[in-house]
Formats: structure tokens, sequence, C-alpha cells
């Protein structure tokens, strides 16, 4: 078999990726390290294995969560294919049979007669040879191996690949109470980036007990003995170091006045914008490891947040990843090596079917410009694209993981001031949008 294409890593976005390659006809090699080498995650030689949880979320049109399954199913991918073989009662989430769902994907790519999978693990050696083949997706998840990491850190700068998550809370911007939260940097310098929730003594005591009493989530066996640098430090444990740490630290007043007051307040949690179109601030040094239903609650304690929606909880944990922004141009290439693309988790998407989702645009675009033409991404009022554009969006921000959500999506003119209706737009916008693109697609 003469392989046209090569895809590293056998996970949720590298089986995506060889499929779409192979459903056009193209011969694949797809490399896969496990079983001979494991991750400290998986447990099987499986393709496609499910590390932890069996669900894929929401899969009503009405959701982010679903809309993106309707774009990848409309798409022909392999993840949605298989999963409908081996549903569980789920409710509206989409929830799988991890055994039958890993085996069902292993099946269909060993069984399709386009796809070469090989046991080996990837490093530059190997890649070298693999690229005068053709082109190259490098989909090799949250737990690349070392040899890949360091070929990673050599092709695109070591200072842009990162091996930990150390992830602060983001909310929709409207769910921001903005008669309490005002905008401002420190001392006037640095325009109105910033929003600031402003505490009182009494609520900043609140919120501390409340920090401090709150459930933490466990680490797993692997994670055991994570040394923080101070930068990454939990919140909930610079807390412990004394109750006024945080308004000495995290929180520190200095330089703000309330508006509302005149005053400078006890201390100030500042919100940062994650996008150009501000729909999305995070927590600034907020990073924990509360378990996500007590951040929701320890979060709302903050004057300003009371109604906060999160989209993407605070979490620390492992999880290697490229700053995409700077290291990767349109189509997920790599800026450094044009012959290679990246996807899944490693692209700094979060979640399974946001990782399957760029590998099948990895392969599908790869798989185009074999035939001789030119890929475009998605629109980013669809989910695809808000997430693509996430991923390039070139705001001073600490770039973290992101998974599917309502914020991504671009503000429309003339919305709805219902919520509620609101969304339902932007849910009918989307669908509208990635219709049209599909239709151009070639
Ligand atoms: C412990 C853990 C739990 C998670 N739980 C969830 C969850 O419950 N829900 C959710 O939505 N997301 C979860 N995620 C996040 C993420 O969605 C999954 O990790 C997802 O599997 C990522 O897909 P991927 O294709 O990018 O990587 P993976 O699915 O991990 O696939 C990468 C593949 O590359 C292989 N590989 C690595 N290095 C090499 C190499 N050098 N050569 C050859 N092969 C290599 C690996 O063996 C693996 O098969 C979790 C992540 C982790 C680490």
């Amino acid at each position: 078999m003469s392989v046209s294409a090569t895809v590293i890593g056998g996970g949720l976005a590298g089986s995506e990726a060889a499929w779409q390659l192979a459903r056009r006809g193209f011969e694949v090699r797809l490399v896969e390290m496990r079983p001979a080498r494991m991750t400290p995650a998986h447990r099987t030689g499986d393709l496609a294995e499910l590390v932890c949880s069996n669900s894929f979320k929401s899969d009503l049109e009405t959701t982010p969560a679903g809309l993106l399954k309707r774009e990848m199913r409309l798409l022909g991918s392999l993840t949605l294919q298989v999963a409908e073989t081996c549903r569980v009662p789920g409710g509206e989430a989409l929830s799988v049979d991890r055994g039958l769902f890993a085996s069902g994907v292993t099946e269909a790519l060993a069984n399709c007669g386009k796809v070469r999978i090989e046991r080996t693990e990837a490093n530059a050696d190997r890649i070298e040879e693999w690229l005068a083949d053709g082109p190259l997706i490098v989909a090799t998840g949250p737990l690349t191996s070392d040899a890949l990491a360091d070929w990673l850190a050599r092709a695109t700068g070591s200072e842009r690949l990162f091996f930990f998550d150390a992830v602060s809370p983001t909310v929709v911007a409207e769910s921001i109470d903005r008669t309490v939260a005002f905008a401002g940097s420190r001392y006037g310098k640095g325009g109105d980036d910033y929003l600031n929730c402003p505490f009182s003594e009494d609520e900043y005591g609140a919120f501390v007990d409340a920090l401090l009493a709150a459930e933490r989530a466990p680490l797993h066996d692997f994670e055991q003995g994570i040394r923080y640098f101070e930068g990454c430090m939990p919140i909930e444990e610079i807390a412990e170091r004394g109750r006024r740490s945080l308004a000495f630290g995290n929180f520190k007043p200095v330089g703000l006045i309330d508006p509302r007051t005149g005053r400078r307040p006890y201390a100030v949690l500042q919100l940062r914008p994650e996008n150009a179109d501000r729909t999305l601030y995070s927590l600034v040094a907020c990073q924990t490891r509360l378990k996500w239903g007590e951040q929701k609650r320890v979060f709302r304690l903050v004057p300003g947040l009371q109604e906060a929606e999160f989209v993407r909880f605070g979490v620390i944990h492992r999880n290697t990843y490229l700053h995409a922004p700077k290291v990767l141009g349109p189509t997920l290439r790599l800026r450094s090596m044009p012959m290679v693309r990246c996807a899944g988790q490693l692209t700094g998407v979060e979640g399974y079917m946001e990782s399957a989702a760029t590998g099948l645009l990895a392969g599908l675009w790869t798989a185009l410009e074999l035939s001789g033409e030119h890929p475009t991404e998605p629109p980013a009022e669809t989910t695809l694209g808000s997430l693509l554009a996430y991923l390039a969006d070139p705001t001073d921000r600490d770039f973290a993981p992101m998974n599917a959500n309502w914020g991504l999506y671009p503000p429309m003119e003339q919305a709805p001031r219902d919520k509620g209706q609101r969304r339902t737009a932007l849910a009918h916008r989307a669908k509208v949008r990635f219709e049209s693109w599909l239709r151009d697609l070639p």
C-alpha cells in the first residue's frame, strides 16, 4: 500500500482524521504507540479509547455541544457513526458503552481497506521518514509521549508547548452583573480591558470561608506530587496560608476605586477578556482544583458574579497542548512546518467531541489538498468555526484549552434581548452558515 498521508496518534482526533482521509480514497498510515507503550491514563490497545467519562455531552441541537455534533454528522464523523451503534441511556446526553465504542472505531478503521495501523512510538527520526510520503497530522493528545513532545518543542519553540493546565474559570460576559463589576485597570493604566469585582471585608470573609471548606477534585495517580509553580498555585492553597493572603496577593485592590463607593475595595477579583469580541471573561489568578459544582457555588459569592454562567471550570491537570494562536496557522497547520497539521487536545481544544472535531477537520483539509483543492475554514458563526476562531484569536491572554460553548459565537447585530431567544437565534445562524459553507465544500 503506498501511503498518501500519516496520522500520529490513534485517539479521538487521530481516528477521525484517518477516517476522513480514507473515506475520500487516500491510503493512510495511522501510528499508535499503544499497547506496547501506554499513556498513564489509557488501559487498552484500542483506538479512540475514552479515558474517563463515557459521555459525549448534550445531543440537543439547541446547545453548542449538540450543534457541534450536528456539524460533525454532516461531515461524516466516524465518532458519531460508531456512537450511534453503542448508545446507552444518558438523557439528553449522547453516552456510549466505552468498550464497544473503542472496538467499533478500531474495527471500522482496520477493516476499511485504506488504513495501515502501525503500532510504534513516533519520534523525530520516524517523522522525517514519514514526511517523505506526504503530509502528516499530529494528534497525540494530552498525554503525548516524551519523544514526540521533544520533537514538538523543537518544531514550535519549547515555551509554546505546555505540560499542565492551570486554568481559571471562564464565564459568559452577559452573565456578569455590570451594576457591581466595574471596568478599569489598576491606577487607570491599560484602559478598560479588565472588569473588577469589588469585595467588602465581610464579603471577602464569606468567600474565603466557602473556598476553604469546599470539596477538591481528587488527583489521578499520575498527577500525584505535581509541584506547582508559584504562579499556578491553586487559589484554595494560597487561601490556606492565611485569611488575608488573597487580599494581599491575587485579589489585591491597589490602584482601583469602586465608582459606587468612591473608595478602594477591601479586595478585588479581576476578570480579563478571553476573546476579541469580549463575550467571555476569565477570572484572573483563580486556578483551582475545587470540584466543578463547588466552583460554581463558591465563585458565585463574588460580588458581580452572583448569576455567573460558567463555560469552563478551573482545572490543574496534566495536559500537553500548544500555544495555538502563536504556533498554528489557518487550517491547523504548524506555521514552522506547513506539511504538518495538529489536531485534538494538542491544539488547545478541550473535550472528547472537540478533539474528534479538530481531527475531522485536519483529515478533511489534508484530503482536499491531496485532491488539488483549496480548503476553507467553516465561518466563526458555526460551532466548528467558533472553536477555530478561539484557537486563532490573538488577544493577549493566558491561552488555555476550551470546549464548545455559547460565549464563543460572535455576537449578533440586533440580537433579541431575551437570553433564550438570543440563543435560539445564534443556533439558527450557526446552522444556516454551516449549511452554506458545506454547499461550497468540494
Ligand atoms: C485523564 C484524562 C481524563 C479526561 N476525561 C475527559 C472526559 O471525561 N470527557 C472529555 O470530554 N474529555 C476528557 N479528557 C480530555 C480529552 O477530551 C481527552 O483526553 C481526549 O481523548 C483527547 O483526544 P485526543 O485525540 O486529542 O487525544 P487521545 O484520545 O489521548 O489520543 C492520543 C493518542 O496518541 C497516542 N500517542 C501519544 N504519543 C504518541 C507517540 N509518540 N506515538 C504514537 N502514539 C502516541 C496515545 O496513545 C493516544 O492513543 C480527559 C483527559 C485526560 C488526560
